[in-house]
């Protein structure tokens, strides 16, 4: 299982584009999450218009998948015509839909491709994507947020998508080889329920026997204090936007 790190950012990041990584096993391209900063950096890195195979919402706020109406443009224009799943809940694909009429697209005339709509995989029936064995957990988020967690060859990775842990998150990402954690600030903040905190994250690679956590979505005047905080930690560091990592 290969990870590709698109971006890291927050919604408001003048530097990182919103947090979006591309996972591949055996020649299949599973994209998660596309926010409105994210084309850019897709284009660049995968310019292949049937690079991606599906693409997963870990939710539906605008820095986690307002990227994809120009991305589906861009792959009609450039010719695509291998379908493209879409996996999200009932909610999402009505939010989607909506936002393919405001940007012009008719699903039905001007996409040369088909879409494949499936239902994000429940927290104890395994779903499949692809190659990859999926199961997903809700995360303490201001709108329903989907954790993810993908298996395939004998490997696992969890992206948390925004959000405090759940016990039936931290139950997801148990024993994982590598957990991709949301972590908006340093310290706990009170204003901000609804995003993971690195203190309050202190000890979870052990306490869950996960093999590797990286930070990501840190808010953009935290990542300096929160490099500092993870200097030297072994297991607990900042993902870094363009980092390949091979599991297995
Ligand atoms: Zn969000």
């Amino acid at each position: 299982m290969d990870i590709f790190v698109l971006g890291v950012g927050e919604a408001g990041d003048p530097d990182f584009c919103n947090s979006s990584v591309a996972v591949t096993a055996e020649g299949f391209r599973l994209l998660i999450d596309c926010g409105h900063s994210v084309p850019p950096s897709l284009w660049r890195a995968l310019p292949d218009p049937d690079a991606v195979d599906a693409v997963y919402f870990t939710h539906h706020h605008p820095d986690h998948c307002f990227g994809l109406v120009p991305v589906l443009i861009r792959w009609t224009d450039d010719g695509r015509r291998k379908p493209l799943e879409i996996v999200t809940t009932a909610e999402g694909r009505h939010q989607l839909t909506r936002l393919f009429d405001a940007g012009g697209i008719d699903p039905e005339r001007s996409r040369q491709f088909p879409l494949v709509w499936r239902e994000t995989p429940g927290e104890r029936t395994a779903g499949r994507i692809g190659p990859f064995a999926v199961h997903s957990a809700p995360t303490v988020h201001a709108v329903p947020n989907h954790a993810i967690r993908l298996e395939a060859g004998g490997r696992s990775f969890a992206y948390s998508g925004d959000g405090r842990p759940t016990p039936e998150a931290e139950d997801l990402y148990r024993g994982a080889d590598l957990l991709f954690q949301e972590c908006f600030t340093l310290r706990a903040d009170p204003t901000q329920p609804f995003h993971a905190a690195h203190e309050a994250l202190a000890g979870l690679p052990e306490r869950l026997g996960i093999g590797a956590v990286r930070l990501y979505h840190v808010r953009r005047d935290q990542r300096e204090a929160l490099a500092a905080s993870c200097a030297g930690d072994g297991r607990m560091g900042l993902a870094l936007p363009g980092e390949r990592i091979r599991l297995g």
